[in-house]
């Protein structure tokens, strides 16, 4: 375990979720903090190098317990956050007033009430960032009047206005960056969208596919599942664009990509991993299973017939299946049967699916 680990735990934040991430580790930091704070204030009165009220020193000590436990539990689970803190904070705000009413020896003692505000806005949020700033004020107001050297007029103001100073520029800054930091993730989402799928078809593109598909495997892999890799190209498609243009044959590889979407179920990955050449990877699908989809798929695009510069045309594919055998070890491996497969249905006529392994065992299923 290194230092960080020992810091802040070994919670794992997934990737979004950043500014949970530094939430989490500003809340720890801050309540070690106000435990060391705190015992070194115990521990100078001690010491006789400060003059503390036993009011004090006995919340002080209730304060660190609390903070002691507050730390254990949100280094173990980032989820309590909120509460922990809120918990924390309102700690904070109950010892300050102590301290406010008692160690009357300390003139400055005021400026504790000023430094849980920041805390409660970046960690909590606004609502409760202005909730503290209310209750912080009212507690000096109502708490001077009844001190027996209390605050001048002035002192009072001076501090109010500091406190509602910083409590505005709080305010302000996590309003706002609680907002761009949504826009990131948003934006970032939608960069990692782009960056995984094909724009034409919206299937995943050739590097996303792979991937996906390695998450499949590993899985089949491990838990002895069956999956099964289906290859589609379609039929003499250069034809389609030399006679009726591109933006025809663009129309044509959305239909079926559609139609591929249709067929398929939720859980298949389906990926556009060349010009006209799509693939399928079905996860808990043996290799008969995968056949069956395949045929269906090769009807659908044979029945599809995509309406393009006003016809009709008839769109076939070549189709390659295989299913995940024990010598397969990546995605390559088993693709590069499901290509085999998908050659052997082009040499043998097109529009017809082929599973490799009925060449090399027929009969096995
Ligand atoms: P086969 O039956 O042997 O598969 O023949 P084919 O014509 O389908 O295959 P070939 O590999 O000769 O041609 C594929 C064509 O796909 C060539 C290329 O111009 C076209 N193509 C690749 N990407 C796109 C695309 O995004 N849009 C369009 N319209 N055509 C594309
Ligand atoms: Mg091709
Ligand atoms: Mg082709």
């Amino acid at each position: 375990m290194n230092a960080q680990e020992l810091l802040f735990g070994t919670a794992s934040f997934p990737a979004g979720s950043e500014y949970r991430q530094f939430q989490h580790r500003f809340g720890l930091v801050l309540i070690l903090v106000s435990i060391l704070v705190t015992a070194a204030f115990i521990l100078a009165e001690l010491h006789g190098l400060a003059v503390l009220h036993q009011a004090y020193l006995r919340s002080g000590i209730v304060y660190c317990a609390l903070n002691i436990l507050a730390y254990w539990k949100l280094r173990k689970n980032p989820d309590h956050l909120e509460v922990i803190a809120a918990i924390c904070i309102t700690a904070s705000l109950l010892l300050e007033a102590v301290a406010f009413m008692t160690n009357t020896e300390d003139e400055m003692r005021v400026i504790w009430f000023a430094l849980s505000i920041p805390a409660a806005y970046l960690l909590i949020g606004t609502g409760f960032g202005v909730a503290l700033t209310a209750a912080s004020m009212l507690f000096i107001i109502v708490g001077n009047s009844s001190l027996a050297a209390p605050y001048s007029p002035s002192a009072i103001v001076t501090i109010i206005v500091a406190i509602l100073y910083i409590s505005a520029a709080f305010f302000a800054f996590s309003a706002k960056s609680v907002s761009f930091h949504h826009a990131l993730v948003q934006a970032n989402n939608k960069l990692a969208e782009l960056a995984s799928t094909d724009p034409l078809t919206t299937l995943f593109n050739a590097r996303a596919f792979s991937s996906m598909c390695e998450h499949i495997l590993q899985k089949s892999l491990r838990d002895g599942a069956p999956c099964a890799m289906v290859f589609v190209d379609l039929d003499h498609f250069k034809a389609i664009n030399d006679t009726y243009g591109h933006e025809a044959g663009d129309t044509v590889l959305h239909a079926v990509a559609q139609c591929l979407k249709a067929a398929s179920r939720g859980s298949d990955v389906i990926g556009r991993i060349g010009g006209e050449e799509f693939s399928l990877m079905l996860a808990d699908t043996d290799r008969a299973g995968a056949l069956r989809l395949a045929e269906k798929i090769r009807e659908e695009i044979e029945a599809l017939m995509p309406c393009v510069c006003g016809i009709n045309l008839r769109v076939t594919a070549s189709i390659g299946v295989a299913g995940l055998r024990p010598e397969h070890k990546s995605v390559n491996d088993i693709q590069n049967k499901a290509d085999q497969a998908m050659y052997l249905a082009k040499r043998n006529g097109r529009n017809m699916v082929v599973c490799i392994e009925d060449h090399l065992h027929p009969g096995q299923s």
